[in-house]
């Protein structure tokens, strides 16, 4: 028998609250710095001595919304997750899905492993298995040189810990598996492999085109499980079996049909790459790694799979990884800072498993909504608000404009403005 979780008490009503009363909530609950607190209520963000070194022509920042999944339950730990996106019904999916699946246990994780991988490609190779022979007889040599190359990391713990190689028609590639702790390791890898780059080209005969990290982060696996009561799914039992039925029918769709698999995966990405973002994390590496693991086989799929098992429906999601609590923009962030301090203070592989998880909520919130009222019902509610102030609402008048704009067969801007219009002439 699973135990039942006590109601959840502090957080109840949460999207009804005023933003500075969200804020106040989330400080008692997650007891956050007093840093992060005026952070937050200030609504700081990149300063410019900061965003000016970042980038190249820096003209000023841009913002996106942060906002808040309150409450999910993570390998026993309750967590209040940080999320950045900009689409209106990601955040309020995910905080659906999290309570659902909360209240059945919550989510389970496993790394199954954390180290990058990085190639040095190379070419004009005279004779492939000499070349494969020698580098492989120099192994040790080889990651010693690599080490040498970033020898903080090897103090850290961390360091080259594997090599192979591999022909490819005119290539001859070797990968090197990094373990790069606590950070994303592009610049860890690019050194090493930079260094290690003339002894290859010595050892093989042939040339070194190129020596760089790869996003494919194949060793930097995560999975994530949730086992949701299906009773829980509807009040009456017969649309709860038959909701978890289409469920496990929409993931196998994703399984075998590239349109739908892209669609299925992205909104798996609407929670991973808010919680990404958030975290400071570099979107586009761990984006271009999971696609990648989508089409292992030759075939771009669904990242998830939903199964019944019993009385429960079980959702699995397992991809690559990658992700970092120090390096890149993290430390310079405040708002960044403020995220790891709500997550309270996540290392890289905890960090990675609230990841997979918020991606596998938010699947489960958008097919679940997809296979019973369909997405525009909820997208439309909040979608509302964006056309009202497109519309040009002001604030008092966003939530009037909005609900009657729910009413409307045709819910679009020009709706909008004639509602906008009607009830300023009331
Ligand atoms: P950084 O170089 O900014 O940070 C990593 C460094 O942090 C380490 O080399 C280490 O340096 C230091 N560090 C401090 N504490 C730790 C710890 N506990 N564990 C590990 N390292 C620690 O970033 P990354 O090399 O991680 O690269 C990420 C950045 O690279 C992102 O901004 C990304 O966008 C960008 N990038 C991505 C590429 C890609 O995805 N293909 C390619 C190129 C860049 P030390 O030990 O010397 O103090």
């Amino acid at each position: 028998m699973k135990k039942e979780r006590p109601a959840m008490s502090h957080f109840s009503g949460y999207y009804k609250k005023t933003r500075q009363e969200r804020i106040n909530l989330l400080q008692q609950a997650r007891h956050l710095a007093p840093d992060s607190f005026n952070i937050l209520s200030q609504d700081q963000n990149l300063p410019e001595t900061i965003a000016g070194k970042m980038t190249e022509n820096h003209l000023g920042t841009f913002a996106l919304p942060f906002s808040l999944l309150p409450e999910i339950l993570i390998d026993g730990q309750e967590y209040s997750v940080p999320m950045v996106t900009e689409e209106p019904s990601v955040v309020a999916a995910a905080s659906f899905g999290a309570k659902i699946i909360s209240k059945s246990g919550g989510f389970t994780t496993t790394i199954h492993n954390r180290l990058m991988i990085g190639q040095v490609a190379l070419y004009d190779v005279p004779d492939m298995e000499e070349a494969t022979k020698a580098i492989l007889q120099q192994k040790r040599s080889i990651l010693d040189k690599a080490n040498a190359a970033h020898p903080s990391i090897v103090k850290r713990g961390g360091g080259a810990r594997q090599l192979s190689v591999e022909s490819k028609e005119e290539f001859l590639i070797l990968y090197l598996e990094v373990d790069v702790q606590e950070a994303m390791g592009a610049n860890i890898l690019n050194n090493m492999l930079e260094a290690i780059k003339d002894d290859l080209e010595a050892l093989t005969q042939g040339q070194a085109l190129m020596g760089i990290l790869s996003n494919y982060a194949t060793q930097s696996l995560v999975t994530a499980c949730c086992r949701i009561r299906i009773s829980s799914l509807a009040t009456n039992s017969a649309l709860a079996q038959k909701t978890a039925k289409k469920l496990v029918l929409a993931s196998k769709l994703a399984q075998l049909d590239p349109y739908r698999a892209a669609t299925h995966n992205k909104g798996i990405f609407n929670g991973i790459d808010a919680v990404v973002i958030a975290t400071g994390n570099d979107w586009r590496a761990i984006e271009a790694g999971a696609h990648a693991y989508a089409s292992r086989d030759g075939q771009y799929r669904g990242l998830s799979i939903w199964e019944i098992e019993g009385d429960d429906l079980v959702g699995q999601i397992t991809l690559p990884l990658p992700i970092a609590s120090v390096g890149g923009s993290i430390g310079l962030n405040p708002k960044v800072q403020t995220a790891f301090d709500i997550l309270d203070q996540p290392k890289a592989r905890q960090l990675a498993s609230i990841v997979a998880s918020v991606g596998l909520c938010q699947n489960f919130a958008a097919l679940r909504a997809l296979v019973t009222s369909g997405i525009q019902q909820g997208h439309m509610k909040l979608h509302a608000k964006s056309l009202a102030m497109l519309a040009g609402a002001t604030e008092t008048e966003i939530d009037k404009v909005a609900q009657l704009l729910r009413q409307e067969k045709h819910s679009n801007l020009e709706t909008a403005q004639a509602i906008l219009k009607k009830i300023r002439q009331e």
